[in-house]
């Protein structure tokens, strides 16, 4: 079976990893950080967070930006289901954003009348730039400013990405960035996540809670309580979200290797776009500003065009070994949000693109005979 995405390890990745692996420290030792510093410097932020998944990072995020209950959280209706989860774990209520139907990601204008109509505003608005294709930050930046809430870019698929000049992770048009490092995504730690921000309390807010809430101080600073002497103590409620040294090694070789994993993927999504330019297939689109990483390769097939359906096509390509997948279910039908209330219909461009898209296999190993065998596959199929 041809993946939908996969990771490359390298040898010199390996061997970065083995070098832990033999070292003193295979946690809360030196790598982190010069990971947490190799990636905020590659995406032009101060501060870097670096966690056991993008999920922690995300929910670090929306305690530090002070989300709590009684707070109200809106993403997108088309992400994977842990932009919403953090909202509702931090004890706030989530809601939905319908998305553009060219690219996919949330729609400004219907940011726009949502927030005009609430009378409840959200404390976080949090966009995806899904595909790796970043959303309409600057226009979501201004109406943070117009009516008050906090950004948090869930780029779990964007890093190498670039927006109106800036990479994606700068933080230019939000609060706090989040990365992924699962396999799947760009660069990979085996599991990994990174928060970005230029906000130092941001930044101490997210570090503290990532080991316990405990804060630390060295001998000759130690804490003192009724004469005793505590050189580390607990002032918020945190958790065990640490990223291992193993893993940031890795993070740090894999991060040589961004800019030609992006290139590569780019090459092959243009291969894609070419090969599929005489069909009435809708395809990913770049508008002017924007340099997408390409994490996902999405075809549309619009309803009562084609004489099969998606999941027709769906089904044809896995019995000829082609791993095509759905991103995304829109989040609220999922059991559990449809147990919290959400109703069939609350985002109809989300569900109609639901229908109608497939994400086609695309990774920097992708061979040039696999990805003829897949384009060729559904011309035959469709035609
Ligand atoms: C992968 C992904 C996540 C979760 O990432 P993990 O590192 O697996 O926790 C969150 N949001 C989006 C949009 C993702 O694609």
């Amino acid at each position: 079976m041809i993946p939908y995405g996969k990771h490359s390890i390298s040898a010199e990745d390996q061997k970065a990893v083995l070098d832990v692996v033999k070292s003193d420290w295979l946690t809360q030792g030196p790598i982190v950080p010069k990971f947490e510093q190799a990636i905020a410097e590659k995406c032009d932020a101060k501060f870097g967070v670096a966690v056991n998944s993008a999920t922690s990072a995300l929910y670090l995020a929306c305690k530090a930006l002070g989300l709590k209950i009684g707070d109200e959280l809106w993403t997108t209706a088309i992400t994977y289901m842990a932009s919403a989860n953090v909202a509702l774990q931090c004890g706030a209520l989530v809601d939905f954003v319908d998305i553009d139907p060219i690219t996919y990601n949330m729609c400004v204008e219907n940011l726009e009348k949502k927030l005009k109509a609430a009378k409840k505003k959200p404390k976080i608005v949090m966009p995806v730039s899904f595909t790796g294709k970043s959303c309409n930050m600057e226009k979501i930046r201004d109406l943070s400013f117009e009516y008050g809430f906090s950004v948090i870019e869930d780029a779990s698929h964007a890093i190498g990405g670039n927006y109106l000049g800036h990479p994606i992770g700068s933080n230019k048009f939000s609060d706090i960035t989040i990365f992924s490092f699962h396999p799947v995504k760009i660069i990979t730690t085996g599991e990994g996540g990174i928060a970005l921000t230029n906000d130092q309390h941001l930044f101490e807010a997210m570090i503290l809670n990532r080991s316990h809430g405990v804060k630390k101080r060295n001998q000759y600073e130690a804490f003192s309580i009724d004469d005793e002497i505590w050189n580390y103590e607990q002032i918020d409620l945190g958790f065990n979200f640490r990223m291992t040294d193993i893993q940031a090694a890795l993070g740090i070789s894999q991060l040589k290797n961004l800019d030609e994993f992006v290139s590569t993927r780019r090459e092959k999504a243009r291969y894609y776009n070419d090969q599929f330019s005489s069909t009435n297939l809708q395809l990913p689109v770049e508008y002017e500003g924007e340099f997408s990483s390409f994490h996902l390769y999405v075809i549309r097939l619009p309803e009562n065009v084609f004489k099969i359906s998606r999941n027709t096509l769906y089904q044809k390509l896995v019995e000829k070994n082609i791993g095509v997948n759905f991103h995304y279910i829109p989040v609220y039908r999922h059991p559990y949000y449809t147990k919290l209330g959400f109703e069939k219909g609350h985002c109809l461009e989300a569900e109609q693109y639901f229908k109608e898209a497939l994400t086609l296999p695309l990774f920097p190993d992708l061979q040039p005979n696999e990805q003829t065998y897949i384009i060729n596959e559904i011309k035959s199929i469709l035609y």
